[in-house]
């Protein structure tokens, strides 16, 4: 009953990338309801997330205010209690925290140069707020060595995309499933990890769609399927190179969009016909009549799409089963039309405006490249003087390892949580405890900013106001509906005091001035303002005019490549960087759950999502639980090259007998002591769904 509330607030779901509209009911300044609304994405749906998810924000281990690591504090390691900090820490002012934090990072600059700070920002801000963070890494310390964790979930997608497309963004929004006629899902567990995507995906098989699910494991979508291609672990570039063969074998490919939209055909089409299925159906685990089957579906669909996730991003051949997808779609001219496309599902909520934004090291705003001279004059203008490093930056795990190198020697990190998403991360966690100075502007006191030196309290994202990109290019308004506790303050704002202390002259009063400033280098924001936004509640880039909503299928007439054409890349098949062995004889391979959100620091307190999953846990095949004499629900000890985790198993059936799945939310069991640090060449992102490992009972 809306007498029952003082205020309603429309804003975002802070968690996944889909981006569902939602609104919040207030009373006494605090949010007691919320609920979806009509979203371009959602349509009034939500997942239990957004629903139920949202009291971590009155969780009473929220940073109220500032602290200061105590110079009598013990050695820096993962081992403080959020209840019980103050053997670590000491309260401060703005003013002592703020000086202290930046003049750290200015000391860092003056003694060793600019390159001994380095930056995470985070996909959890705000468009502007990405902006800005990156802004003050290249502005301030005059290099490009600023990230965020894009690195870790689809910059092998965003590298194959630029490289084959011309852009890194979706060409079609998840939405158009509903005029195709086919779909492959490949690599992703949308009931899981994109809950409301799913059910349109469900509903399109519903109303006669085919579903082609590819993973090797069963999932959600599983049973709405009328394919599951349940394929070997770190197989994909076989099984979609043994595909393509059926298809230019056959000829069923569209020789007129080949023609007319490509180039590079000829080469392919000679590298493809080695793959057979025949020869590719042992190493993929798929019998050659079903891939030629698959084949001809997708190629006699008047309309079809390709969604997928980290299963296919987070290999060290992420780019090449990425470049596979996309050459797939390419041959059959499924791109550019209503109902076709290719879509790599966003993770967090805000990771394609973070990116767009330019919080990546190779690219300014709107994937500039730093090496291009016109770009950076641009922003030398746009930015009063400042010269731009020619130089692309490190990513996430290079910056990582120049820390533990002690070659870099200070960081900020704004809303990232390393010490629990790194691979390897005994390896990150060392290394944090090695940096000279470290900043955490965060809402908790996280694994990370265990490690700190001067703890900067964040704003949760009911707490401001601010525009974020969801995955399927909608730029929408989130806005503040309560105040954030105690003395904690809104992200824009402590960048705009660190900048300034770091001797940056900016003066931005509102988000709104950082968006109007982004608009001047982002041709993506052309025709978006934000009275557009609030007025429309969500404009999909690009956008032609002031009154076109914006273009949920992009590249009909042509790509932002040479000549307008996209570009076939063959690609080669890559073993894993470890494969199972006597003493390690099982794969890992790791994720999410419904409930909890990447590293828990925001699910793990919401009190609803913590009911439901409060523990730790794995997944493991029941012949393999009955083989290891545990009964579900007992212990397990998980090892592999890296380190050991002991964890609860459960018996599921969608885990092959010689693989474990292992959520990577929980501390107590954190699954990266695990993962295998080895990167993919091209995008840079870490093997995290394949690791060698023995799993015995405890
Ligand atoms: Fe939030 Fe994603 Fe769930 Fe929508 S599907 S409510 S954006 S977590």
């Amino acid at each position: 009953d809306s007498a029952d509330f003082d205020e309603e607030i429309k804003s975002v779901c802070p968690f996944c990338g889909v981006g569902c509209q939602v609104s919040m009911k207030v009373k006494d300044g605090k949010i007691k309801h919320v609920e979806g609304i009509n979203g371009p994405a959602n349509e009034g749906r939500l997942c239990v997330k957004g629903r139920f998810g949202f009291d971590y924000i009155n969780h009473p281990h929220r940073l109220t205010k500032p602290l200061i690591r105590r110079e009598d504090a013990p050695e820096k390691a993962l081992n403080v209690d959020p209840e019980n900090w103050q053997e670590f820490f000491r309260e401060a002012t703005w003013e002592e925290a703020l000086d202290k934090a930046a003049h750290g990072l200015v000391d860092l600059r003056s003694y060793y140069g600019g390159s001994a700070v380095a930056g995470f920002g985070s996909a959890k801000c705000t468009n502007e707020e990405a902006y800005l963070f990156q802004k003050f890494i290249r502005q301030g310390f005059g290099h490009n060595n600023v990230d965020h964790c894009t690195r870790l979930c689809h910059a092998s997608s965003v590298a194959a995309l630029m490289e084959n497309v011309g852009s890194g963004a979706v060409t079609a929004t998840f939405n158009e499933i509903e005029n195709a006629d086919l779909a492959i899902v490949i690599g992703a567990n949308p009931t899981e990890n994109h809950p409301v995507a799913a059910t349109y995906f469900k509903q399109f098989t519903k109303r006669g769609g085919q579903l082609i699910v590819m993973d090797p494991r069963g999932q959600g979508l599983k049973r709405h399927a009328t394919h599951m291609l349940q394929f070997r672990p770190g197989t994909d570039v076989a099984l979609l190179n043994a595909i393509m063969n059926v298809i230019v074998e056959e000829k069923l490919y569209d020789r007129n969009y080949i023609e007319g939209f490509t180039e590079g055909f000829f080469e392919f089409r000679d590298h493809i016909r080695a793959f057979t299925p025949e020869r590719m159906a042992d190493l993929c685990g798929i019998e050659a009549e079903v891939i030629r089957d698959v084949a001809r579906r997708f190629a006699d669909a008047n309309r079809a799409m390709i969604f997928w996730g980290m299963g296919v991003s987070q290999h060290i051949h992420g780019t090449d089963n990425a470049r596979c997808l996309i050459s797939l779609a390419l041959l059959c001219g499924h791109v550019g039309r209503p109902g076709t496309g290719l879509h790599p599902l966003r993770g967090q909520n805000n990771v394609q405006g973070a990116s767009d934004a330019g919080l990546i090291p190779q690219f300014l705003p709107d994937y500039q490249s730093v090496k291009d001279p016109e770009v950076r004059e641009l922003f030398r203008h746009i930015w009063r003087g400042t010269e731009i490093s020619p130089e692309p930056g490190l990513t996430v795990v290079e910056i990582m390892d120049r820390v533990y190198r002690g070659e870099i020697k200070g960081m900020y990190i704004l809303g990232e949580n390393p010490a629990m998403s790194d691979p390897d991360v005994e390896h990150a966690r060392k290394a944090l405890g090695q940096l000279d100075h470290l900043v955490v502007q965060d809402i908790f006191l996280t694994e990370t900013a265990m490690f700190a030196d001067v703890i900067l309290p964040a704003s949760a994202f009911a707490e401001k106001s601010g525009t974020v990109t969801n995955t399927n290019r909608q730029v929408q308004v989130a806005r503040q509906a309560v105040q954030p506790p105690g003395d904690a303050r809104e992200d824009w704002a402590v960048l705009v005091e660190m900048a300034r202390r770091v001797g940056l002259d900016w003066d931005y009063d509102d988000p709104r001035e950082v968006f109007d400033e982004m608009k001047m280098s982002m041709r993506s924001l052309h025709h978006i303002t934000w009275k557009r936004l609030e007025a429309e509640s969500a404009v999909t880039y690009p956008t032609t005019g002031p009154d076109d909503p914006g273009q949920p299928v992009v590249f009909g007439d042509g790509f932002p490549r040479r000549a307008g054409r996209a570009k076939f890349t063959p690609a080669r098949l890559t073993p894993p960087a470890e494969t199972p062995d006597d003493a390690f004889p099982m794969i890992l391979t790791t994720g999410r759950q419904l409930e909890h959100w990447h590293t828990g620091s925001m699910t793990r307190r919401a009190t609803v999502l913590d009911a439901v999953e409060p523990e730790a846990n794995c997944s493991l095949h029941p012949s393999t639980l009955r083989k290891l004499g545990v009964a579900p629900g007992g212990m397990v000890r998980l090892t592999t090259r890296r380190g050991t985790v002991e964890v609860m198993a459960r018996e599921d059936r969608a885990v092959s007998p010689d693989m474990v799945f292992l959520p990577f939310a929980y501390v107590e069991a954190a699954a990266n002591i695990l993962t295998n640090p080895a990167l993919d060449p091209f995008g840079k992102i870490p093997e995290f769904k394949f690791s060698a490992v023995r799993v015995e009972a405890v």
